[in-house]
């Protein structure tokens, strides 16, 4: 015990002492010498290309502007053609200027070198996107709800910008933009900007966005869009048949506003609009600024899922507003926001819903912790230059990291951590952040103020121990205890499975029931489930995630036609990697698998693409 505590002080002394976590391992480029500060976009769609074409202006900020001689602007870029760089000094010429492309790395590109004569004040850069961008996804008419247009959406999270737009592709800088977007008229382009409610869908389109942001909240989207107000300043985008379900699901989202506001202060973004994308969107949302991207599989018709809305929301001010400065502090984004999200869902939807979220939150983190390697189990991550961020991304970020807060919201009271909470968006809004300010803003605000409440030694075990720490207290709910009951009544046969008084349960509760049920568990037991709930086929993705992979498991081949069309239809990698997971574990589970993968391939979003063929090859080898 004391051996282990020694280790996790010393991690801890180690996160302290590096003088450089804002250093982004990530990004080629020198933020210490120049900057972006502002962007000019102007932009043409290509569908049938498939690719952006245009230039960037980019604004530069040195940090040294009077120094003489000849300098260098180092842009991250991966898969762009760049045809022509020019710069210039205040309003003077365009001059043109010489820049080298580097080999391309497989998970971070090309960097891009310009070759400046002085500190000019800024470059002009004409280049188009590959049709392969990692940043974007191309659709044809059949993949999208309406079935008569195209559609392209963006997702820069984390180092894809750089494959739409050659840029410092970092979040420890931030930059205002303002974009002109060109497409067929018929088409509706929204951006992370001031999108008009009201706009004509004339194929020109016009965009500010005035607060600065980092890279990776850069976001396009083009398609047969509508929009449905919900509230003056919250609405819903959308392609027709999706846009009526949408707006009913999310008809709170105003409440959540203004429930945030109340807690943690104003919303500083005017506008709060929802994207709802396609299936195939790799994830559950992406908090875009002024328009969160969203999966249609949240979309229930019982709002059992729109805590996830709330986790977008939350991002307007724990991550958008208030910046991990590189991806290995991401709890400061993801932990903070997970928090923020459960302090709204209980704001609007009452305590009883949101422990029964953070129940089944906690037990995912569990069962992921079991299987990660204990350098990876820690809220302030080592530096790993060489690793694509996307694949870090962990439970450990999200649920730890809102555990932790709910643990010092536990020690001081509400009343104290709460306006701690309020004041440390205020302080740092439109900044970025690393773990040692967050330590040092702790410190400072909180455990100086109230002296006795919270130990170094139980802060390090929380920051940088593996595993959770004896201070964390589990999340418990009277309702999912009341499922843990029926499920051990019926897997005991005490009670048939049309007596399960299941009439008012909810997704969490399904997914509850589902999560505690044997993994040796047999096929005929399944069908009993099956004839009663309808599992296979549901269009509840939560539940879909959860009962496909018990079905492969269980040898229960009768779901087998509705996964194929589950895994063909949604891209979202959270919902479907545990069914191929599952299957890759037999002979026969992957070559189902590897068929279904080349139905689904094209309709998948290169992020998810990547991630399931990987379980594949893993397996095959
Ligand atoms: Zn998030």
């Amino acid at each position: 015990m004391r051996l282990l505590l020694a280790f996790v002080l010393a991690l801890f002394a180690a996160v302290a002492q590096s003088a450089d976590r804002a250093h982004d391992e990530h990004s080629a480029a020198e933020p210490a010498t120049v900057r972006i500060s502002a962007m000019a976009l102007d932009l043409r769609v290509d569908f049938a290309a498939r690719t952006l074409a245009g230039e960037v202006v980019h604004t530069l900020a040195w940090a040294d502007p009077a120094a003489a001689g000849p300098a260098e602007l180092v842009l991250d870029t991966r898969d762009l053609a760049i045809e022509r760089v020019q710069a210039r000094k205040g309003d003077g010429r365009w001059q043109r200027v010489e820049f080298s492309l580097a080999e391309r790395d497989p998970i971070f590109g090309s960097t891009l070198r310009i070759a400046l004569p002085s500190r000019m004040d800024a470059v002009r850069i004409r280049y188009r996107t590959s049709p392969e961008a990692s940043g974007l996804q191309w659709m044809t008419p059949a993949m999208t709800a309406g079935g008569k247009q195209p559609l392209l959406f963006s997702q820069s999270q984390a180092i894809h910008a750089r494959s739409w737009v050659p840029l410092q592709d970092t979040p420890g800088v931030r930059f205002t933009y303002t974009a002109r977007i060109r497409t067929a008229a018929g088409l509706m382009a929204l951006m992370s900007a001031d999108n008009d409610p009201a706009a004509r869908a004339d194929g020109d389109y016009r965009f500010t966005m005035a607060q600065p942001i980092p890279s990776y909240l850069l976001a396009i989207a083009v398609g047969d869009f509508r929009f449905k107000a919900i509230s003056e300043r919250a609405g819903v985008w959308a392609e027709a048949p999706v846009l009526d379900r949408a707006a009913a699901e999310f008809s709170d989202t105003e409440k959540m506003i203004a429930a945030t506001e109340t807690l943690y202060g104003p919303y500083r973004w005017e506008r709060y609009d929802l994207l709802i994308l396609p299936a195939s969107f790799p994830f559950g949302g992406m908090e875009n600024p002024r328009l969160s991207f969203i999966t249609p599989t949240v979309i229930t018709g019982d709002k059992s899922l729109v805590s996830l809305i709330a986790h977008e929301l939350a991002h307007s001010w724990s991550g958008n507003l208030v910046t991990n400065a590189s991806w290995k502090d991401m709890w400061l984004n993801e932990g903070f926001t997970s928090y923020v999200e459960n302090r709204i869902v209980e704001a609007v939807y009452g305590r009883e819903q949101a422990d029964m979220e953070d129940v089944v939150s906690q037990g995912g983190l569990r069962a992921e912790l079991a299987s990660l390697p204990p350098a990876q189990q820690v809220l302030a991550l080592p530096p790993s230059p060489g690793r694509d961020p996307d694949e870090a991304l962990t439970d450990v970020a999200y649920i730890k990291g809102q555990w932790f807060l709910s643990f010092l919201e536990g020690r001081f009271g509400r009343e104290a951590f709460d306006p701690f909470l309020r004041k440390w968006f205020d302080e740092h809004a439109f900044k970025s952040v690393t773990t040692d300010d967050f330590l040092a803003f702790l410190r400072r605000e909180l455990i100086a103020k109230n002296p006795g409440k919270l130990t170094e030694a139980e802060l390090a075990a929380w920051i940088a121990g593996p595993g959770l720490p004896e201070t964390a207290v589990a999340a418990t709910s009277p309702r999912l205890a009341a499922v843990d009951a029926a499920r051990e009544d019926w897997l005991k046969r005490r009670v048939a499975v049309a007596e399960l008084d299941t009439s008012k349960w909810i997704t969490q509760e399904w997914v509850h029931f589902l999560e505690g049920l044997p993994e040796d568990i047999a096929a005929e037991r399944l069908l009993e489930l099956d004839g009663a709930f309808r599992f296979t086929g549901t269009t509840n993705g939560e539940i879909a995630q959860r009962w496909y992979p018990i079905t492969v498991r269980a040898g229960y081949f009768e779901a087998r036609p509705a996964l194929a069309q589950f895994l063909r239809k949604v891209g979202r990698r959270k919902l479907i990697l545990p069914s191929y997971v599952a299957l890759a574990e037999t002979p026969d589970g992957l070559a189902f698998a590897t068929q279904v993968l080349q139905q689904a391939s094209a309709g998948y979003h290169p992020i998810t693409r990547g991630a399931v063929q990987a379980v594949l090859d893993a397996a095959a080898k």
